[in-house]
């Protein structure tokens, strides 16, 4: 439920309400609009039975919430969020591009990854030290060793840099060393895991899980965000489907409908979603223009010698042609690339 004071609520007013809902054991969440502020419940609402809030002093009107994610929906929280990162932020007027490679593989590819990137103008380098393979005898990543690598090439180019965690003795260890966390897809609906990262204090980038809908989605965010962690990135990054053409199906259309229902940010990943590398780049465009915040791309000094991922990642030179055709893209969007 949430409860939408008059545009001149007085402060007064403001925290009698907040004060008779807390003091039926429920939680409030106070968004402060430059207009209006609403006062978001959390918990069961039955317990506000029998009291009329909408004849309260300055009270406009009651909202019930029906969706079960709360803190991440929009009726909550109708300003889009920034999520600061090191010393950026991801969200309202940026486009963030996050690039690097699927596995850091060793020191001298990551840092060369890392200045590429950087020069052709990203501004997060990615880079997997636990590696979600399909097959157990596949790399499996570097770890602690890859996160080490990470810190350094965060370091020494000044990018912020995000990891998968796909464990919570993996989380324990780069929380040491990351500036972001990532959720992978296969991991989207761990729930121990979501609730950790919630707590962890680290920003999260959370990817949509290989089948989920919007709404599990949005569910697993409200995982994260309810254990007080309001730092929060989706990423759409391509659903299964009976389409064999591309790795994955890349749902477009989740940008606009994310950006309906959360204030949360949502950048696309066009390389897991497509799965070739010749596909990265129409997309990548497509999805600055239905409204995302910014994109993950796969990027090696070698790809076709890459550990992983190597037919969708794109050589340094692919990844910085990209990036001079995205300006038209974010110019038309208002968004600082
Ligand atoms: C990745 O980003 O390297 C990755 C494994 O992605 P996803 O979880 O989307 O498959
Ligand atoms: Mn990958």
């Amino acid at each position: 439920m949430i409860i939408i004071m008059k545009p001149n609520a007085s402060q007064e007013a403001i925290s009698q309400v907040t004060k008779l809902v807390e003091s039926k054991g429920l939680q409030v969440h106070l968004s402060k609009g430059d207009e209006v502020t609403i006062v978001g419940v959390v918990g069961d609402k039955s317990k506000l039975r029998g009291i009329n809030m909408e004849i309260s002093e300055g009270v406009e009107k009651v909202v019930q919430v029906t969706e079960s994610y709360k803190l991440v929906n929009k009726k909550f929280h109708p300003e889009d969020s920034s999520i600061p990162v090191k010393h950026t932020s991801i969200g309202p007027g940026t486009l963030t591009v996050m690039a690097g490679p699927c596995a850091i593989e060793n020191h001298d590819q990551l840092l060369q990854c890392a200045q590429e990137v950087k020069k052709a103008g990203a501004t997060f380098l990615r880079g997997g030290a636990f590696k979600p393979r399909t097959s157990p005898y596949s790399f499996q990543g570097l770890e602690e060793e890859g996160l080490r690598y990470m810190e350094e090439a965060g370091r020494a180019t000044g990018l912020a840099t995000i990891c998968e965690v796909t464990s919570l003795r993996a989380l324990s260890m780069a929380v040491n060393y990351v500036d972001m966390l990532q959720i992978g897809a296969r991991n989207m609906q761990n729930f121990e895991l979501l609730k950790e990262v919630g707590r962890s204090g680290l920003p999260v980038m959370l990817k949509r899980g290989l089948a989920a809908t919007v709404d599990e989605w949005l569910n697993a965010a409200e995982y994260i965000i309810s254990e007080g962690n309001p730092h929060i990135v989706l990423c759409e990054r391509g659903i299964r489907t009976y389409e064999t053409a591309t790795r994955n199906t890349l749902d477009l259309s989740a940008v606009p409908v994310i950006r309906a229902k959360s204030h949360l940010p949502i950048i696309v990943d066009p390389s897991h979603a497509t799965g070739v590398r010749a596909l990265v780049e129409h997309p990548s465009q497509a999805a600055v223009a239905v409204g995302a915040d910014g994109l993950m791309i796969e990027v090696h000094p070698c790809p076709s010698c890459a550990l992983s991922d190597g037919p969708q990642s794109l050589t340094f030179s692919q990844f910085a042609q990209l990036m001079t055709e995205l300006k038209p893209y974010a110019q038309l969007e208002n968004r600082r690339l």
